[in-house]
């Protein structure tokens, strides 16, 4: 498999992953609904995120699981890293990925919205 990189929408965030996912969650909830997110998961050391520090906002929503980052000019939702979620694992949202990367990859839909 070959790496990927992506960005957010100006560029300041740039996000490379090992390579494809073997598939790609899209969930309900009102969160992955309203920032447009369609996650490939990785484990956080395979995942090189680059980014000036300023150039990265946090939000921490509800139980604060994880904390969900976007880029702080353009404001694309770029990627998701664990707070109390288990450290072995963190999203990345595929669309800032070009869609031929992605688009044949198998879409998992979940029920977040439920639960
Ligand atoms: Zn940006």
């Amino acid at each position: 498999m070959s790496e990927l990189t992506g960005s957010c929408h100006c560029g300041a965030v740039q996000i490379t992953v090992p390579g494809e996912p073997f598939q790609i969650l899209q969930c309900n909830c009102s969160l992955c609904r309203k920032t447009g997110w369609i996650g490939g998961f990785w484990h956080p050391d395979s995942v090189q995120v680059d980014a000036k520090p300023e150039a990265l906002r946090d939000y921490v929503q509800g139980d604060k699981t994880i904390t969900v980052w976007h880029c702080a000019k353009c404001g694309s939702t770029t990627h998701w890293t664990p707070l109390t979620a288990p450290p072995d694992r963190m999203g990345v949202n595929m669309r800032m990925f070009e869609p031929d990367d992605w688009q044949h990859l198998p879409i998992r839909k979940v029920d977040g919205a439920s639960l």
